[in-house]
């Protein structure tokens, strides 16, 4: 994760942060990330998916496939609130964790990220931490307005306490679906990226607007999360390709739609976070 992000710094661009529920829509954020010649792209895997019966099977699969990839790629665990799933996912090899305290009382959400910090270094690991707490939920989409926001002092405090290697944002972002027009407080982000020194991400970047997202790279963030889109794509073509597939029994084309509905709509999110045609015609 640090040279993958160390690489995002170096071209002025972001990380794409994508997740993923099956080899389907992994491969598609694969293609899409190869085809663009990707800085590095972050397979994530939810705590929801991680503690589901598929939940191993799905860790390793993401590993393999990130391990083939033709560009860098990092696995991490995202959201996760306990120290024993948090152990889990990196013993199974995950790259990076979100330790995500967020809804705790602040000294709980320190001491959730210190432990998994410790858990981490001992396997050369990366942890991502939330502070404010992005409202909205990660697995069922539904209109949400934005949850606390990040208090810049208090991040500081946090990241010197927690030794934690990235920091989620609390700026505006929501989980799901935004329940008005999408807004950030750019200055917010100015503050909090004058306070720490650590990597910051943006979670909730389905729905944001491109001028915002360019805004929110430029002010710093290296970052961004997408799920919600991503789903809505699988779920759009697999309804598209359902009446067809059922005749004849075809599965295979189920997965396929489902692998080349992911890769257009992270294309899309590439071509944004990347930033190397800043400037050409689109
Ligand atoms: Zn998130």
């Amino acid at each position: 994760m640090p040279e993958l992000l160390a690489a995002h710094r170096a071209r002025g661009s972001a990380a794409g942060a994508f997740t993923c529920y099956g080899m389907e829509g992994a491969a598609g954020v694969l293609r899409a990330a190869e085809r663009r010649e990707s800085a590095g792209v972050i397979l994530m895997i939810s705590p929801q998916a991680y503690e589901s019966e598929l939940g191993e099977p799905l860790l390793a699969t993401l590993l393999a496939l990130g391990e083939a990839a033709a560009v860098p790629v990092c696995v991490e665990l995202d959201h996760a609130a306990s120290p024993a799933l948090i152990e889990r996912a990196l013993d199974g090899g995950a790259g990076a964790v979100m330790a995500d305290g967020s809804q705790l009382p602040y000294e709980e959400n320190v001491e959730l990220a210190r432990a998994a910090v410790g858990l981490a270094a001992a396997r050369g690991a990366h942890v991502e931490v939330e502070l404010g707490h992005v409202a909205g939920d990660e697995e069922v989409a539904r209109a949400a307005a934005a949850g606390s926001l990040t208090d810049p002092a208090q991040a500081a405090d946090f990241l010197a306490r927690s030794g934690a290697a990235c920091l989620a944002v609390s700026i505006g972002n929501v989980h799901g679906h935004y329940a008005a027009e999408p807004e950030l407080d750019l200055a917010l982000l100015a503050a909090v990226r004058a306070e720490v020194d650590v990597p910051l991400a943006l979670h909730g970047a389905s729905g944001l607007p491109a001028p915002l997202i360019r805004a929110a790279i430029d002010g710093g963030v290296l970052k961004i999360n997408v799920n919600t889109e991503l789903r809505a794509a699988a779920l759009d073509a697999l309804a598209a390709g359902l009446p067809a597939a059922r005749q004849g029994l075809r599965l295979l084309r189920l997965g396929a739609a489902t692998c080349d509905a992911v890769a257009d709509a992270v294309a899309a999110k590439l071509a944004l976070f990347e930033q190397l045609d800043l400037g050409a015609p689109t």
